[in-house]
């Protein structure tokens, strides 16, 4: 039995402002707890719209569209259920860091979670188990956070039930961001997406920026994409602001370019850039001495710089770049 519970009603109509409150002992309070802010709003019957953001804690644009939305959306303005956590890996979204300071555990890579596990764990496990099944459609924000920066795009994956997938993709193209993603995962095992994904739900995630903050552009690309997405569920009455987003794929593995040593980054390619196959887009200098060569990552494939590493020194193994490729 999952120990959060809810200081407000989640299936009352109306408007309800509360927390997930997880029970969490500690030093500094003995019976104390962890309060993840919720809101729910509810009118009549219609879906539900499970709308997430702070998955990784240093990540804004879902925290930022989320409060905005909290705030404004009334009961009136729907049919449904709107379910709002802005922060869903709150102790990380505290701290301003990718991974709780708690546990040291990443959400998006923990899901399904635990009743008994540590606290991010148990924070998964109440979403998968609890208010995951309760939605038809979620969106889960994410942005590059301090160590990457993105294209702004909304994203779909590649499903087996051909059915869900069209309808995560119109859901994508819905959000009505700059560019529309097909996107692979380096690693898909326990991240919230797929976790969703296989109870049938439609599911958007995004990747909107990055750097540890977020931009007057992109802020407002996050509101819009939700009230957009609401809308295509029939939640939020008016029309679609239709966008002209543009189609990316990620066809396979080599769109990802890893640093093979540490040092100074030298950019070569900005995030939008076309680039060709064996183009170099990007030195690596020695952190720690002059006159010695730069190591060159050349581009594995065709296509445009969606992603680069974000801090100006790279470790061994950081993602320097991702090329997607226009469709
Ligand atoms: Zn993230």
């Amino acid at each position: 039995m999952n120990p959060i519970r809810p200081t407000i009603p989640l299936d009352a109509p109306g408007k309800h402002h509360g927390f997930l409150r997880l029970p969490y002992s500690r030093n500094d309070s003995a019976w104390g707890s962890v309060m993840i802010p919720l809101t729910v709003i509810g009118n009549g019957d219609g879906p539900t719209a499970l709308l997430t953001g702070g998955n990784h804690g240093d990540e804004y644009e879902g925290p930022i569209a989320l409060q905005q939305l909290a705030w404004e959306l009334e009961p009136d303005d729907i049919t449904g259920r709107v379910i709002i956590a802005p922060y869903l890996n709150y102790p990380a979204f505290k701290a301003g860091t990718r991974v709780s300071p708690i546990d040291q555990v990443n959400m998006n890579r923990c899901f399904p979670g635990r009743p008994d596990g540590t606290v991010t764990q148990k924070i998964a496990h109440f979403f998968d188990s609890v208010l995951v099944p309760m939605a038809d459609v979620v969106l889960d924000y994410h942005s590059g956070g301090k160590t990457l920066d993105f294209l702004p795009y909304a994203a779909a994956h590649y499903l087996d039930d051909a059915d869900q997938q069209a309808a995560c993709v119109a859901a994508m193209q819905a959000f009505g961001a700059p560019w529309s993603m097909m996107m692979r995962e380096i690693d898909a095992v326990g991240m919230f997406d797929t976790v969703v994904e296989e109870k049938g739900k439609v599911f958007v995630t995004t990747e909107l920026g990055g750097g540890g903050t977020a931009t007057a552009a992109s802020a407002r690309i996050a509101i819009s994409g939700a009230k957009n997405v609401l809308r295509h569920a029939g939640i939020l009455g008016g029309e679609i602001e239709r966008s002209d987003s543009r189609m990316l794929d990620m066809p396979g593995d080599d769109c990802f370019h890893f640093a093979t040593r540490d040092g100074l980054l030298h950019p070569l390619a900005d995030l939008g850039e076309p680039v060709a196959e064996g183009q170099p887009i990007a030195r690596i200098w020695p952190a720690d001495r002059t006159g010695v060569a730069p190591v060159e990552v050349v581009a594995n494939r065709a296509g445009l710089i969606a992603a680069r590493h974000f801090p100006g020194l790279v470790q061994t193994g950081d993602c320097l770049a991702v090329i997607a490729v226009p469709t």
